[in-house]
């Protein structure tokens, strides 16, 4: 269902139209243009706003091999941060999981808001099509093998024609909507809580991650680099963040983590506060004739464990790979797609859910469900063995 107005409309042609310039949009658009794959990437916001967002900031193994693997990893040597392990406390007990010990390798602290900047970076260097404050984006024919995608820019309405469409527009992206609904399946979880987030320019309390379960909720301290931290805290889901001074923050941060790291904080103004929701949700399939999903348009995962970006990247690597297979004349990789891809998510989904529950105090939680939490947590205090499964799935599961 091609529009009437067609006629008057420049049409445009190319292999692949990614539908969102995020991480996973950008990512993909290297893959698809080092392996001489035509494409276009098709972006709602401004290049300026998509920069600026702050998000994840933990990058497994797998997508840091990506970006090196595409010359774009150079920065990330220079200024990220290779942790080896992680700290988990309850109350003032605390754990230190290695996970170069049990894994052999290790996690990259470097905030998305780069990786953004360096995908950007390659993408103007390549001279790749990104277009940007597109709007009324609609997908047509994915049944067929002429797909189209249309959209409006600067007040006039466009349609590009192609081969595939790879739908990375997001959780509120149009990509998902498009297959039709009684043959998509969503499983959801919504946690009864949010996070409250702080950036300030302050050096952080600790050289490694803390993720701290105390019996006023959970905190997380966690950084972007020596002079940048990022703190989080449980908040009640319609929490405001309007409602936190910085001192109130601060206040409850230093009564959530051990009493050491406490009086080692350093405060400052935040420069930034906002609340995410704690959401798991997966839609099956990710693919739908010649729509393929990648990341946060398929499937959320709560940010305990920070496996949301890494996801996105093991999606965008199944496609990639698919789809470069499919122009040297073999379409195994794009057809099992969905199922490639699914196999790996649902794993870090239940890690992700793992972890929240571990951590996080439930506002309906009973004191059985409170013994349990302790009980794990003297199971991984005690077991090398369940600090390596630990290890494992937060270093991030191989593709
Ligand atoms: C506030 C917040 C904090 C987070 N913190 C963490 C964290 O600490 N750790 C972690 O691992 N993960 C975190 N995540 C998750 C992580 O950021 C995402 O998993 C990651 O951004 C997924 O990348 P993506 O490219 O799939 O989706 P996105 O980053 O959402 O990019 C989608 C892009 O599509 C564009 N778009 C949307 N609709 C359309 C449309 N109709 N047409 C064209 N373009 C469209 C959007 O503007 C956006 O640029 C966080 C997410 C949020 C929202």
């Amino acid at each position: 269902m091609l529009c009437d107005d067609a006629k008057v409309r420049p049409l445009m042609r190319t292999q692949v139209v990614i539908i969102g310039g995020g991480p996973s949009g950008l990512l993909l658009g290297q893959h698809l243009a080092r392996a001489g794959i035509e494409n276009i990437i098709l972006e709602r916001r401004s290049e300026a706003h998509v920069l600026n967002r702050i998000r994840a900031g933990v990058l497994e193994r797998g997508l840091t091999n990506q970006l090196a693997d595409l010359g774009i990893g150079a920065r990330m040597s220079r200024e990220g941060f290779v942790h080896d392990g992680t700290v988990i406390s309850f109350g003032d007990e605390e754990i230190r999981v290695d996970f170069t010990k049990h894994t052999g390798t290790a996690v990259m602290v470097y905030g998305q808001t780069e990786v953004t900047k360096d995908l950007y970076e390659a993408r103007h260097g390549i001279g790749g099509t990104t277009l940007h404050d597109v709007s009324d984006v609609e997908i047509h024919d994915v049944g067929s093998d002429t797909p189209s995608v249309s959209f409006t820019q600067g007040g006039q309405s466009h349609i590009i024609h192609c081969d595939f469409i790879a739908g990375c527009d997001g959780f509120h992206g149009v990509s998902r909507q498009t297959i039709p609904q009684d043959k998509r399946r969503e499983y959801e979880k919504v946690y009864p809580f949010g996070w409250l987030g702080v950036l300030s320019e302050t050096p952080p309390v600790h050289e490694e991650l803390i993720y701290a379960n105390s019996d006023r909720g959970f905190a997380l301290c966690s950084m972007r680099n020596e002079q940048l931290s990022r703190y989080y805290l449980q908040c009640a889901s319609d929490d405001d963040p309007a409602r936190w001074s910085d001192d109130a923050f601060w206040d409850e941060l230093r009564r959530r983590i051990p009493a050491a790291h406490a009086e080692a904080l350093v405060t400052g103004p935040s420069i930034e506060k906002s609340i995410a929701q704690l959401r798991s949700f997966v839609c099956e399939p990710m693919q739908w004739g010649r729509l393929f999903l990648c990341g946060d348009a398929a499937h959320i995962v709560p940010p305990t464990g920070a496996k949301g970006l890494n996801t996105a990247a093991s999606d965008v690597y199944y496609l990639a790979d698919g789809l470069i297979r499919h122009y040297g004349g073999d379409s195994e990789g794009v057809d099992t797609y969905s199922t490639r891809a699914l196999a790996r998510v649902w794993k870090a989904e239940r890690f992700s859910w793992w972890m929240t529950r571990l951590l996080h105090h439930f506002p309906d939680q009973s004191p059985f469900d409170t013994r349990m939490q302790q009980a794990e947590v003297s199971y991984l205090t005690s077991s090398e063995e369940a600090q390596a499964v630990l290890a494992h799935n937060y270093v991030g599961l191989p593709y």
